[in-house]
């Protein structure tokens, strides 16, 4: 069974984290010979994993590496949401930030 493009975006994050066996690695790997477009999203995923692991220590705790995952999972589907429009990356970070504010109704007056 060819995995797709969407396929690999679900499953990126967990590939980048070596979670899966060898026969599944090699079904990734395989569609990611012919598909330039996954590589990238691989490189991106590398990318935040890296980024992640500089900024903890060796050997993060559970919570920690849960969180990441959630992350990358999100930051992953959020890639594959846009994909049509065009590739990118958008870490919904700033969401959570403009949500503390709670500004959701504001100008509530005089309304007729
Ligand atoms: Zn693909």
């Amino acid at each position: 069974m060819p995995l797709e493009c969407r396929d690999l975006s679900t499953f990126l994050p967990a590939y980048v984290d070596g979670e899966f066996a060898g026969t599944e690695t090699a079904e990734i790997e395989d569609h990611l010979t012919g598909c330039a477009e996954c590589r990238r999203e691989v490189s991106v995923q590398e990318g935040l994993k890296a980024a992640v692991r500089r900024a903890a220590p060796a050997l993060a705790p559970i919570e920690l590496r849960e969180a990441v995952r959630e992350k990358l999972r999100d930051a992953a589907v959020e890639i594959q949401a846009v994909r049509g429009l065009g590739y990118k990356l958008v870490v919904p970070e700033d969401q959570r930030a403009g949500d503390a504010a709670g500004a959701h109704r504001e100008s509530a007056g005089a309304a007729g």
